[in-house]
């Protein structure tokens, strides 16, 4: 795994290519993955309070010996949580769990009521050098409106749902103008097999000798875009990390954005809500 960077607006490098950890749930899967990505050079580690797998990710952090200021490790509050006090007992019992003094990311996980309350407590946070990068996901361009409008730091990522059926180009250059980071979750389609069998993308992929999987990863390196796929099977895990070594062309990049549908494969964020 190549350590490519971006920045975020306070100049805090986030490793471009990191991953994710929701759904892997049983212990020994969850072992043999997390410590083959580790191996394979992988640090940047999205996990949740609500993907109940905090703890594991600790320990298997631990457990690698390679220094803790070496992983980027990201949590995120969940909707229970919200509000000033609850946000601040959350953050403690995730830094509890994770076995950690501070995290490089906390996120909101939800538009959810009382997330102005809840961003306070995280500026704090932030301010007292707790969490070295605060942002949130699936905000839409309305929720950021109206937490900018009250935050004394602007949030400096938003995870959303991004994959070439639904590229999120309206947030994206929204988040762009903004200096807001742009992060994929589910950036393989959450495996979606008519996505990784679409046969323009087939045809990408045979071109560069590559995989589709490695193609829709790539297209999201080339847009400036942070990803964290998932995976629990060491061959793929390998795989996935292979997308330094190959660029995709104009043309390429041009008939991905063609098979923009809008399409979300998942429900509607504010559904969750
Ligand atoms: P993903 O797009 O990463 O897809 C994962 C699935 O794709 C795997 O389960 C597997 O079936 C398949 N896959 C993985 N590698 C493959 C390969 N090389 N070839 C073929 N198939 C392959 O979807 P995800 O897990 O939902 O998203 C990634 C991460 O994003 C999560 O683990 C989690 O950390 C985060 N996430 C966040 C939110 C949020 O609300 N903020 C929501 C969903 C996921």
């Amino acid at each position: 795994v190549q350590t490519q960077a971006v920045q975020a607006v306070n100049g805090v490098k986030i490793p471009q290519l990191g991953f994710g950890v929701y759904k892997i749930t049983k212990e020994a899967e969850f072992q043999t993955a997390i410590s083959e990505a580790i191996r394979l050079g992988y640090r940047h580690f999205d996990t949740a309070r609500i993907y109940g797998n905090e703890a594991a990710l600790g320990r298997e952090i631990r457990n690698s010996l390679i220094p803790r200021e070496d992983f980027f490790i990201t949590s995120k509050v969940w909707n229970t949580d919200h509000g000033y006090k609850a946000t601040k007992k959350a953050f403690e019992q995730t830094c509890k769990k994770l076995n950690v003094d501070y995290l490089d990311m906390y996120l909101i996980h939800f538009a959810s009521p009382h997330y102005i309350e809840t961003w306070k407590a995280m500026e704090e946070l932030y301010l007292e050098g707790k969490i070295k990068v605060i942002g949130v996901a699936n905000f839409e361009i309305q929720h950021l409106e109206e937490l900018m409008k009250h935050a004394k730091i602007p949030p400096m990522i938003n995870q959303i749902e991004t994959h070439p059926e639904f590229p999120q180009n309206e947030l994206h250059d929204y988040l762009k103008e903004h200096r807001i980071l742009h992060e994929a979750w589910g950036p393989l389609g959450q495996g979606n097999k008519a996505l990784l069998e679409h046969p323009e993308l087939k045809g990408i992929a045979e071109h560069h000798h590559k995989t589709v999987a490695q193609v829709i990863l790539r297209w999201h390196l080339e847009r400036g875009i942070i990803l964290i796929p998932k995976s629990s099977n060491p061959k793929r895990i390998k795989e996935n990390s292979e997308i330094f070594d190959f660029e995709l062309t104009g043309d390429d990049m041009e008939k991905i954005s063609q098979l923009n549908t809008g399409r979300r494969y998942s429900i509607h964020p504010t559904g969750y809500i």
